[in-house]
């Protein structure tokens, strides 16, 4: 079972934005860095709640500060061929894909998913005596429905199986070989543009599913005894369907049947990584919805997870950001 070093979670606030600005929002939300907490004040009241996590950004926090806590080490233990997953969490608007995605200019607005594929191929250069092979997949879960970001037709509901040998996959999944961070680059720009697309082709909205994109590494290479020794670690990177209530946005009919599903999703979500962190907790329940079994082989056991939760600093968002605290919380 995973131990708690293995499971952590982050919490970034992202600064007031024009529209808040305008409005002028009062910020109820304090970060410090330091020590870790996120204090939250209902408007008005001197109620306080506070939370402590792993690690804290507020909205001076760099791209760079928070791969260097999340990413940077979830790439090294995948290098060294263990699994490791990371989650952004939060409400629409509160920068889940800012911190995966971020912007390609200027480099420094990268966010994880891009930074992860320099510092993976980085290392693969400086390699000696191994032969490394990267292979990618980007899917996107809408509605308890598989669809491939990269594939020929990426309005084709794809299946999850399961065998004793490749364990829980997606059938007809399209993984593809890279050399480097251009053709992983491209990739990546790709399937942003289909999700975009696609979302609009369904009458979705992207906010509304959730996007894994995943880096399968192997190496190989001979021991001194000059037997072969194959390592393989797979890192997914997965952008969450908005947390938000279905009840703020009024949503009736089809759209409140995908946000049931949505809710279903992030409910067994917290509810697996809450099981791996109570040690005493033996049945995790990951066959209670498609990303949890999809992403089984990566959380537990050997592997490292980050949660990545985003919130905003303003008061009209009170309880959406309690409640985004307290999913945080309950991961740890
Ligand atoms: P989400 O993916 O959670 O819906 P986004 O990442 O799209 O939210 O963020 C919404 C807007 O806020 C975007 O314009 C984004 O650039 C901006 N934003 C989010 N987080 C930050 C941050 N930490 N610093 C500056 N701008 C941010
Ligand atoms: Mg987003």
């Amino acid at each position: 079972m995973a131990g708690r070093e293995s499971v952590k979670v982050v919490v970034r606030c992202r600064p007031l934005n024009k529209k808040e600005i305008a409005e002028s929002r009062k910020p109820i939300v304090v970060i410090d860095t330091a020590i870790g907490s996120v204090e939250i004040t209902k408007a008005g009241t001197d109620d306080t709640k506070r939370f402590t996590f792993d690690s804290v950004y507020d909205d001076k926090s760099t791209q760079r500060d928070v791969y260097d806590d999340t990413g940077f080490p979830l790439v090294e233990s995948v290098l060294q061929g263990y699994n490791g997953t990371m989650f952004a969490y939060g409400q629409t608007g509160c920068g889940k894909t800012h911190t995966m995605q971020g912007k390609d200019s200027p480099p420094e607005l990268r966010g994880i998913i891009p930074t992860s594929f320099e510092h993976v191929f980085d290392h693969l250069k400086l390699l000696k005596d191994k032969e490394a092979l990267v292979r990618v997949s980007y899917l996107e879960l809408y509605n308890e429905e598989i669809r491939d970001l990269l594939g020929a037709d990426h309005l084709a509901k794809l299946e999850l199986k399961e065998n004793p040998e490749k364990g829980v996959f997606v059938k007809g999944l399209r993984s593809v070989v890279v050399d480097g961070v251009e053709a992983i680059d491209a990739l990546m720009a790709q399937g942003n543009a289909v999700r975009t697309t696609g979302s609009t082709a369904m009458n979705a909205e992207s906010s509304r599913s959730h996007s894994i994109f995943t880096i399968v590494i192997e190496m190989s290479g001979k021991r001194e005894d000059g037997t072969e020794h194959v390592t393989a670690g797979k890192l997914n990177l997965v952008d969450l369907a908005g947390s938000e209530r279905q009840s703020k946005t009024k949503a009736t009919g089809a759209r409140l049947k995908e946000g049931i599903k949505i809710n279903l999703s992030l409910t067994a979500l917290g509810n697996v990584i809450s099981g791996l962190v109570e040690s005493s907790q033996k049945h995790i329940p990951y066959r209670d919805s498609k990303l949890t079994r999809l992403l089984q082989d990566s959380l537990g056991g050997n592997t490292k997870t980050v949660m990545m939760a985003a919130i905003g600093p303003a008061d009209y968002n009170y309880d959406e950001t309690i409640s985004t605290l307290r999913y945080a919380n309950r991961a740890k």
